[in-house]
């Protein structure tokens, strides 16, 4: 008897999709999806709850972005889709183990380690990184754990981009702006008794370099009891600038620039919290004994770099910033997944177009590996910039199988259930996170905000624990 090919009803391509942010479900959605062949997706995640950086990095105060996750709920519903998770590839499961029970495995692994600044004394207490703190205000169980110093008056957060923007609001946000958001339930019990009232977002280089976007940056002209302050001369643009401005056409930055000189003619309000927006200056130094009271910063001007874009170089000029806390917003770096390439001076995946390569093999496909998102392209871009990623990656798979590179007979979906259950009896299935879905909305529906988040692992187990036995 002849057999099926790969990719039919009889024989379906078994794809491993490891990590459930954006990126993998736009993966799974295209690969589910796609006429071309018949797939099961098992997508798998280290923590009981999907959703990646949606769940554990967009901001408390920021639902409407998260609403993208019923998309991901009408993917998970597909009936050839499953999640396990609780379950860490690398450590429960080896890749090595996987690649036995699947054609093909999509990285979707994100990027969450931080960038350090690389200055003296940049670990004394008070000194943080930003997604330290992010993780702990979204009740990420990794960080529900940290403590930080909120007795002091001012905060430092470096970096201009979407993050540094993130942890600025939530710092300088009053708590009633704060109890209708979905922040962890530690951290707002926290951030009520905080008594930070400045804080200083600082950017390496000018504000028409900026990486925040305008929607980000008028918020802090939004909220209530908030002072967004902007010198005049802090905007001044340079001459390099004002010739790249000319030459380069960019919505983005305009916007930003309408938008700070408009912040820069407001006379404050007085309401007793303020945001300062610094640039041109860069810490060059972290003050502090046990903990951190200062910091020196060095005042920057911009020169052309020899690929055209305009860099930032000291001055030699410094100044002494007394701060209580200092969060370094600098980006995100990805880490490596035991028995998979890795770039580690670009902190991703390497890959061509999605399909995973081995640099120590000079460059050759690893086949049937893929990345998506930040672990294939580096820590950038929002939500939707995922989708065309993991459609290309999606693709790549598609004409792999075309190919037959990806023809080899693999274990059912029920073998590797088992496998699974060897591994980890204590598994989550989508069923089961709609149910601590359904927990967490009604238990925020009390409070009058979005949910209620649980910030461990041992509680979300109980509460499943408790919803089998009818004792929820
Ligand atoms: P990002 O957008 O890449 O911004 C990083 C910032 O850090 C840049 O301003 C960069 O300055 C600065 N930086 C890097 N190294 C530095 C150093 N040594 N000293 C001082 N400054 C330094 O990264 P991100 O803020 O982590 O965000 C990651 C991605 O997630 C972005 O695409 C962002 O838009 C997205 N995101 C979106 C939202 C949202 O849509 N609301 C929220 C959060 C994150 P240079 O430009 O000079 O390198």
């Amino acid at each position: 008897m002849t057999q099926a090919a790969l990719g039919t009803a009889e024989r379906p391509l078994r794809v491993a999709v490891i990590g459930s942010g954006p990126s993998g479900f736009y993966a799974a959605e295209h690969l589910l999806n796609t006429d071309a062949v018949v797939a099961e997706v098992d997508m798998f995640d280290r923590l009981p709850t999907p959703f990646g950086l949606v769940r554990g990095g967009v901001a408390p105060d920021h639902q409407k972005i998260k609403s993208v996750t019923k998309m991901y709920d009408k993917i998970a519903s597909h009936p050839r889709f499953r999640f396990f998770g609780n379950v860490e590839i690398g450590s429960d499961i080896a890749v090595e183990d996987l690649r036995a029970y699947f054609h093909a495995i999509v990285y979707a692994v994100g990027a969450k380690a931080d960038r350090r600044m690389g200055v003296p004394r940049e670990h004394l207490p008070g000194s943080h990184s930003a997604t330290d703190f992010v993780g702990w205000y979204n009740a990420h169980p990794d960080f529900r754990h940290l403590r930080f110093d909120l007795t002091g008056e001012t905060a430092l957060v470096v970096g201009n981009g979407n993050v540094a923007m993130d942890v600025a609001r939530i710092l300088a946000a009053p708590p009633e702006y704060l109890e209708k958001t979905d922040i962890a339930t530690h951290a707002l019990d926290a951030l009520r008794e905080s008594r930070i009232r400045e804080v200083i977002i600082m950017g390496r280089r000018g504000p028409a370099q900026a990486a925040f976007t305008t929607k980000e940056l008028r918020e802090f002209g939004e909220i209530d009891g908030v002072d967004i302050i902007v010198a005049p001369d802090e905007i001044a643009l340079d001459p390099l600038t004002e010739a790249h401005i000319e030459a380069h056409a960019d919505r983005t930055r305009d916007a930003n620039i309408s938008v700070m000189r408009v912040f820069s003619e407001r006379t404050p309000a007085g309401g007793g919290r303020r945001v300062h927006l610094r640039f041109l200056a860069s810490p060059v130094e972290v003050v502090g004994t046990d903990r951190v009271t200062a910091v020196v910063v060095e005042k920057n001007a911009l020169q052309r770099a020899s690929d055209g874009q305009l860099r930032p170089r000291g001055t030699g000029d410094t100044e002494t910033i007394p701060v209580d806390l200092v969060f370094r917003a600098i980006g995100y770096q990805g880490t490596p997944l035991p028995g998979v390439p890795f770039d580690d001076w670009a902190g991703l995946i390497p890959n061509v177009a999605g399909r995973v390569v081995d640099p120590s093999r000079e460059g050759a496909p690893v086949v049937g590996e893929y990345a998506v998102g930040w672990i294939k392209r580096g820590p950038q871009g929002v939500i939707g910039t995922n989708k065309p990623d993991s459609v290309e990656t999606a693709h790549a798979v598609l004409e792999d199988v075309a190919e037959g590179l990806l023809d080899r007979e693999v274990p059912s979906g029920e073998v590797l259930s088992r496998f699974v259950a060897e591994r980890r009896d204590d598994a989550v299935a989508y069923d089961d996170w709609l149910t601590l879905d359904g927990l967490e909305r009604s238990a925020g529906e009390a409070e009058g905000r979005p949910r209620v988040k649980f910030a461990s692992i041992t509680d979300m187990s109980n509460a499943l624990r408790a919803a089998r036995t009818g004792d929820a």
